[in-house]
Protein backbone atom coordinates (compact mmCIF):
# COMPACT_ATOMS: atom_id res chain seq x y z
CA UNK A 1 0.00 0.00 0.00
CA UNK A 2 1.24 3.65 -1.26
CA UNK A 3 -1.26 5.32 1.60
CA UNK A 4 0.17 5.74 4.50
CA UNK A 5 -1.11 9.37 5.92
CA UNK A 6 -4.61 10.39 5.70
CA UNK A 7 -6.90 9.93 2.84
CA UNK A 8 -6.57 13.82 1.89
CA UNK A 9 -2.65 13.69 1.76
CA UNK A 10 -3.35 10.86 -0.93
CA UNK A 11 -1.80 12.25 -4.44
CA UNK A 12 -0.78 9.57 -6.98
CA UNK A 13 0.21 10.32 -10.24
CA UNK A 14 0.68 7.83 -13.26
CA UNK A 15 1.88 8.39 -16.62
CA UNK A 16 1.48 6.41 -20.01
CA UNK A 17 5.48 5.66 -20.76
CA UNK A 18 6.44 3.41 -23.40
CA UNK A 19 3.07 1.48 -23.62
CA UNK A 20 2.24 0.83 -20.41
CA UNK A 21 1.22 3.00 -17.12
CA UNK A 22 3.86 3.86 -14.44
CA UNK A 23 3.37 5.12 -11.53
CA UNK A 24 5.48 8.24 -10.79
CA UNK A 25 6.33 9.86 -6.68
CA UNK A 26 3.89 12.63 -6.32
CA UNK A 27 6.63 14.97 -5.35
CA UNK A 28 8.69 13.52 -8.65
CA UNK A 29 9.02 15.60 -12.57
CA UNK A 30 6.86 13.82 -14.67
CA UNK A 31 7.26 15.58 -17.55
CA UNK A 32 10.34 17.81 -19.29
CA UNK A 33 9.85 21.28 -18.92
CA UNK A 34 9.51 21.79 -22.86
CA UNK A 35 6.20 20.07 -22.87
CA UNK A 36 3.62 22.50 -24.63
CA UNK A 37 0.91 21.86 -22.03
CA UNK A 38 3.25 23.60 -19.52
CA UNK A 39 4.18 26.53 -21.75
CA UNK A 40 1.05 27.06 -23.82
CA UNK A 41 -1.60 25.15 -22.13
CA UNK A 42 -1.68 23.23 -25.10
CA UNK A 43 -3.41 20.54 -24.15
CA UNK A 44 -6.93 18.78 -22.70
CA UNK A 45 -7.92 17.49 -19.64
CA UNK A 46 -10.90 15.81 -17.67
CA UNK A 47 -11.81 15.65 -13.83
CA UNK A 48 -13.90 12.26 -13.31
CA UNK A 49 -15.15 11.83 -9.47
CA UNK A 50 -14.26 9.15 -7.60
CA UNK A 51 -17.01 7.29 -6.40
CA UNK A 52 -17.23 3.89 -4.22
CA UNK A 53 -13.91 3.63 -4.79
CA UNK A 54 -14.91 3.37 -8.76
CA UNK A 55 -15.34 5.89 -11.77
CA UNK A 56 -19.21 5.54 -13.00
CA UNK A 57 -19.05 8.78 -15.27
CA UNK A 58 -15.81 7.47 -16.84
CA UNK A 59 -16.86 6.83 -20.42
CA UNK A 60 -19.04 10.17 -20.82
CA UNK A 61 -15.44 11.92 -19.18
CA UNK A 62 -13.64 9.93 -22.15
CA UNK A 63 -16.01 10.79 -25.21
CA UNK A 64 -15.68 14.02 -23.81
CA UNK A 65 -11.80 14.36 -24.08
CA UNK A 66 -11.63 12.42 -27.42
CA UNK A 67 -13.85 15.19 -28.63
CA UNK A 68 -11.71 17.79 -27.06
CA UNK A 69 -8.66 16.05 -28.26
CA UNK A 70 -9.71 16.36 -31.92
CA UNK A 71 -10.86 20.12 -31.81
CA UNK A 72 -7.20 20.40 -30.99
CA UNK A 73 -5.77 18.30 -33.68
CA UNK A 74 -4.42 15.63 -30.70
CA UNK A 75 -3.99 12.16 -31.03
CA UNK A 76 -6.05 10.58 -28.22
CA UNK A 77 -4.17 7.82 -27.19
CA UNK A 78 -7.82 5.78 -26.66
CA UNK A 79 -9.76 4.28 -23.99
CA UNK A 80 -7.40 1.62 -23.31
CA UNK A 81 -4.91 3.99 -22.25
CA UNK A 82 -7.22 6.05 -20.08
CA UNK A 83 -8.74 3.53 -18.23
CA UNK A 84 -5.10 1.77 -17.45
CA UNK A 85 -3.94 5.09 -16.25
CA UNK A 86 -7.03 5.72 -14.09
CA UNK A 87 -6.74 1.73 -12.83
CA UNK A 88 -3.37 2.59 -11.64
CA UNK A 89 -3.73 5.25 -9.78
CA UNK A 90 -6.88 4.01 -8.07
CA UNK A 91 -5.28 0.90 -7.37
CA UNK A 92 -4.86 1.72 -3.36
CA UNK A 93 -7.66 4.11 -3.26
CA UNK A 94 -10.08 3.93 0.05
CA UNK A 95 -13.54 3.27 -1.46
CA UNK A 96 -15.24 5.42 1.32
CA UNK A 97 -13.55 8.49 0.47
CA UNK A 98 -14.02 10.95 -2.42
CA UNK A 99 -11.56 11.66 -4.80
CA UNK A 100 -11.15 12.98 -8.75
CA UNK A 101 -8.98 11.59 -11.31
CA UNK A 102 -7.30 13.94 -13.54
CA UNK A 103 -6.78 13.15 -16.67
CA UNK A 104 -4.42 15.17 -18.75
CA UNK A 105 -3.10 14.61 -22.45
CA UNK A 106 -0.74 17.51 -23.97
CA UNK A 107 0.76 18.41 -27.04
CA UNK A 108 3.84 16.87 -25.40
CA UNK A 109 7.37 18.66 -25.77
CA UNK A 110 6.90 18.77 -30.05
CA UNK A 111 9.07 17.77 -32.44
CA UNK A 112 7.47 14.39 -33.37
CA UNK A 113 7.29 13.05 -29.72
CA UNK A 114 4.27 11.54 -28.85
CA UNK A 115 1.44 13.53 -26.36
CA UNK A 116 1.60 13.22 -22.86
CA UNK A 117 -0.76 11.48 -21.24
CA UNK A 118 -1.01 11.28 -17.65
CA UNK A 119 -3.61 10.64 -14.86
CA UNK A 120 -3.84 12.47 -11.55
CA UNK A 121 -5.62 11.33 -8.37
CA UNK A 122 -6.82 13.42 -5.07
CA UNK A 123 -8.94 13.71 -2.24
CA UNK A 124 -12.19 15.89 -3.27
CA UNK A 125 -11.70 19.84 -1.47
CA UNK A 126 -13.05 20.51 1.69
CA UNK A 127 -13.96 23.27 0.03
CA UNK A 128 -15.68 21.41 -2.79
CA UNK A 129 -17.54 19.75 -0.66
CA UNK A 130 -18.21 22.38 1.81
CA UNK A 131 -19.86 24.67 -1.48
CA UNK A 132 -22.03 21.10 -2.52
CA UNK A 133 -23.00 20.76 0.81
CA UNK A 134 -23.93 24.48 2.16
CA UNK A 135 -24.93 25.88 -1.54
CA UNK A 136 -22.80 29.00 -3.17
CA UNK A 137 -22.73 32.80 -3.49
CA UNK A 138 -22.36 33.18 -7.24
CA UNK A 139 -21.76 36.78 -9.18
CA UNK A 140 -22.38 37.11 -12.92
CA UNK A 141 -18.87 38.37 -14.85
CA UNK A 142 -19.32 38.97 -18.70
CA UNK A 143 -16.92 37.39 -21.17
CA UNK A 144 -16.83 40.22 -23.77
CA UNK A 145 -18.12 37.67 -26.34
CA UNK A 146 -21.04 37.57 -29.01
CA UNK A 147 -23.29 34.54 -27.48
CA UNK A 148 -22.66 32.88 -31.43
CA UNK A 149 -19.28 33.69 -31.74
CA UNK A 150 -17.30 30.84 -30.27
CA UNK A 151 -19.58 28.40 -32.45
CA UNK A 152 -18.08 29.68 -35.41
CA UNK A 153 -14.67 30.37 -34.70
CA UNK A 154 -13.30 27.23 -34.13
CA UNK A 155 -9.71 28.51 -33.16
CA UNK A 156 -11.23 29.75 -30.24
CA UNK A 157 -11.89 25.90 -29.22
CA UNK A 158 -15.56 26.68 -28.20
CA UNK A 159 -16.76 23.04 -26.45
CA UNK A 160 -13.23 21.82 -25.85
CA UNK A 161 -12.01 21.31 -22.41
CA UNK A 162 -8.59 22.75 -23.03
CA UNK A 163 -6.06 23.27 -20.53
CA UNK A 164 -5.87 26.79 -21.14
CA UNK A 165 -7.96 27.66 -17.68
CA UNK A 166 -6.32 30.96 -16.60
CA UNK A 167 -9.15 33.30 -16.71
CA UNK A 168 -11.32 30.52 -15.42
CA UNK A 169 -9.50 30.44 -12.53
CA UNK A 170 -9.03 34.31 -12.70
CA UNK A 171 -12.72 34.58 -12.48
CA UNK A 172 -13.14 32.77 -9.51
CA UNK A 173 -10.51 34.40 -7.62
CA UNK A 174 -12.28 37.56 -8.32
CA UNK A 175 -15.28 36.05 -7.25
CA UNK A 176 -13.45 35.21 -3.74
CA UNK A 177 -12.08 38.33 -3.59
CA UNK A 178 -15.70 40.04 -4.09
CA UNK A 179 -16.70 37.66 -1.05
CA UNK A 180 -18.42 34.98 -3.39
CA UNK A 181 -17.66 31.43 -3.85
CA UNK A 182 -17.76 31.38 -7.94
CA UNK A 183 -18.76 33.08 -11.22
CA UNK A 184 -21.54 32.43 -14.33
CA UNK A 185 -20.05 33.81 -17.52
CA UNK A 186 -22.28 36.08 -19.58
CA UNK A 187 -21.78 37.38 -22.98
CA UNK A 188 -21.53 40.86 -24.69
CA UNK A 189 -25.25 40.88 -25.10
CA UNK A 190 -25.95 39.39 -21.52
CA UNK A 191 -26.84 35.82 -22.49
CA UNK A 192 -26.04 33.10 -20.04
CA UNK A 193 -23.15 30.95 -20.99
CA UNK A 194 -21.48 28.77 -18.44
CA UNK A 195 -19.35 28.70 -15.03
CA UNK A 196 -15.86 28.60 -15.16
CA UNK A 197 -15.68 25.11 -14.11
CA UNK A 198 -19.26 24.12 -14.16
CA UNK A 199 -22.67 24.39 -16.29
CA UNK A 200 -25.82 26.96 -15.71
CA UNK A 201 -28.85 24.97 -14.89
CA UNK A 202 -32.18 26.34 -13.56
CA UNK A 203 -35.53 25.32 -13.07
CA UNK A 204 -38.46 27.99 -13.75
CA UNK A 205 -41.61 27.01 -15.28
CA UNK A 206 -41.51 23.43 -14.88
CA UNK A 207 -38.70 22.89 -16.66
CA UNK A 208 -35.35 22.19 -16.29
CA UNK A 209 -32.82 24.85 -18.28
CA UNK A 210 -29.06 24.90 -20.01
CA UNK A 211 -27.71 27.58 -22.08
CA UNK A 212 -27.72 25.95 -25.39
CA UNK A 213 -24.29 24.20 -26.99
CA UNK A 214 -24.48 26.69 -29.59
CA UNK A 215 -22.80 29.67 -27.78
CA UNK A 216 -19.11 27.40 -27.61
CA UNK A 217 -19.73 26.23 -23.84
CA UNK A 218 -18.21 23.09 -22.52
CA UNK A 219 -21.16 20.08 -22.95
CA UNK A 220 -20.97 19.29 -19.15
CA UNK A 221 -21.69 15.56 -18.63
CA UNK A 222 -23.24 16.06 -14.76
CA UNK A 223 -26.25 18.16 -16.43
CA UNK A 224 -26.31 15.86 -19.50
CA UNK A 225 -26.93 12.99 -17.04
CA UNK A 226 -29.39 15.23 -14.80
CA UNK A 227 -31.38 16.15 -18.12
CA UNK A 228 -31.77 12.22 -19.52
CA UNK A 229 -32.79 11.79 -15.49
CA UNK A 230 -35.14 14.21 -15.37
CA UNK A 231 -36.73 13.56 -18.72
CA UNK A 232 -37.24 9.90 -18.30
CA UNK A 233 -38.64 11.24 -15.26
CA UNK A 234 -40.87 13.05 -16.37
CA UNK A 235 -39.19 16.55 -15.79
CA UNK A 236 -38.90 18.47 -18.61
CA UNK A 237 -36.15 20.06 -20.04
CA UNK A 238 -34.83 22.71 -22.23
CA UNK A 239 -31.51 24.35 -23.92
CA UNK A 240 -32.90 28.24 -23.59
CA UNK A 241 -30.44 31.27 -24.21
CA UNK A 242 -31.45 32.62 -20.54
CA UNK A 243 -29.85 36.05 -19.20
CA UNK A 244 -29.45 36.83 -15.14
CA UNK A 245 -32.72 37.94 -14.76
CA UNK A 246 -34.01 35.04 -15.59
CA UNK A 247 -31.73 32.95 -13.09
CA UNK A 248 -33.10 36.10 -10.33
CA UNK A 249 -36.53 34.65 -11.38
CA UNK A 250 -36.06 30.76 -11.44
CA UNK A 251 -37.48 28.58 -9.05
CA UNK A 252 -33.97 27.27 -8.37
CA UNK A 253 -30.48 27.70 -9.72
CA UNK A 254 -27.32 25.18 -9.74
CA UNK A 255 -23.70 24.95 -10.94
CA UNK A 256 -23.28 21.82 -11.75
CA UNK A 257 -19.81 19.79 -12.64
CA UNK A 258 -18.68 15.95 -11.97
CA UNK A 259 -16.68 16.51 -8.53
CA UNK A 260 -18.91 19.07 -6.71
CA UNK A 261 -22.02 17.92 -8.03
CA UNK A 262 -24.96 20.29 -7.94
CA UNK A 263 -23.53 23.25 -5.71
CA UNK A 264 -27.38 24.89 -5.22
CA UNK A 265 -26.92 29.29 -5.89
CA UNK A 266 -28.13 30.37 -2.83
CA UNK A 267 -26.85 34.26 -3.66
CA UNK A 268 -26.66 35.38 -6.80
CA UNK A 269 -24.97 39.44 -7.92
CA UNK A 270 -25.47 39.80 -3.62
CA UNK A 271 -29.16 38.71 -3.29
CA UNK A 272 -30.19 35.92 -1.68
CA UNK A 273 -32.49 33.67 -3.53
CA UNK A 274 -34.07 29.96 -2.81
CA UNK A 275 -34.36 26.72 -4.07
CA UNK A 276 -37.91 26.08 -3.79
CA UNK A 277 -36.83 22.33 -2.45
CA UNK A 278 -35.96 21.03 -5.83
CA UNK A 279 -32.30 20.40 -5.06
CA UNK A 280 -33.22 17.01 -3.40
CA UNK A 281 -34.90 16.11 -6.18
CA UNK A 282 -31.98 17.08 -8.59
CA UNK A 283 -29.22 15.35 -5.85
CA UNK A 284 -31.56 12.19 -5.78
CA UNK A 285 -31.51 12.34 -9.90
CA UNK A 286 -28.27 12.64 -10.01
CA UNK A 287 -27.24 10.26 -7.43
CA UNK A 288 -29.44 7.02 -9.40
CA UNK A 289 -27.27 4.27 -10.23
N1 LIG B 1 -18.11 23.92 -17.96
C1 LIG B 1 -16.80 24.08 -17.71
C2 LIG B 1 -16.11 25.27 -18.30
C3 LIG B 1 -16.10 23.15 -16.93
O1 LIG B 1 -14.80 23.31 -16.70
C4 LIG B 1 -16.80 22.05 -16.39
C5 LIG B 1 -16.14 21.04 -15.54
O2 LIG B 1 -15.02 21.07 -15.25
C6 LIG B 1 -18.16 21.93 -16.62
C7 LIG B 1 -18.79 22.88 -17.42
C8 LIG B 1 -18.94 20.79 -16.05
O3 LIG B 1 -18.61 19.60 -16.70
P1 LIG B 1 -18.86 18.20 -16.02
O4 LIG B 1 -20.26 18.18 -15.54
O5 LIG B 1 -18.62 17.24 -17.13
O6 LIG B 1 -17.87 18.07 -14.89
Amino acid sequence: MRQAGPVSDVRTVALWRDGAAVLVPAGEPVVTAFDQGLARGDGVFESVAVVDGGTPHLPAHLARLARSAALLDLADPGEGTWQALVDAVLLDWRPAAEGVVRLFLTRGPGGGAPPTALALLAAVPADTLRQRAEGISVISLGLGIPADFRARSPWLLGGAKTLSYAVNMAAQRHAVARGADDVVFTSLEGQLLEGPTSTVVWAAGGTLHTPPLETGILGGTTAARLFARAAEDGWPTAATPGTVDDLHAADAVWLLSGVRGAATVHTLDGVRRDDTGLSVRVRELLGRP
